[in-house]
């Protein structure tokens, strides 16, 4: 059996992306995203909860299923338009670390 590792995005191509980004959504790549739990809704569906809350920063949506017990089904994302990095791979620690400067750039630290 194989596995395959996700390619990483090529570097430059972050730090233009994180460049792009809103500040809304690269301070959430930075931090990680806002929830409010308080301010979530809960639909009940064949058995199982499908509890939602939204970022209140970017805008993206997060739904957890559970099962009647609590067990976690699945977690899914409704990422907030441009949050993505489509098609470029997935972001390496020093992807990472261009997008906390470029958010430091931001917010006139550098
Ligand atoms: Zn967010």
């Amino acid at each position: 059996m194989t596995t395959r590792t996700p390619q990483a995005a090529d570097l430059d191509e972050v730090s233009k992306f994180a460049a792009s980004l809103d500040t809304e959504a690269l301070l959430c790549r930075t931090w990680s995203h806002s929830w409010d739990p308080l301010r979530s809704t809960v639909r009940r569906s064949e058995g199982q909860f499908h509890w939602s809350t939204q970022c209140g920063r970017c805008g993206t949506s997060r739904t957890r299923v559970l099962g009647i017990d609590g067990t976690l089904i699945s977690n899914s994302y409704d990422y907030a338009d441009g949050y993505r990095m489509e098609g470029l791979g997935r972001v390496s620690a020093a992807g990472r670390a261009s997008m906390r400067v470029e958010s430091l750039r931001r917010l006139g630290e550098l």
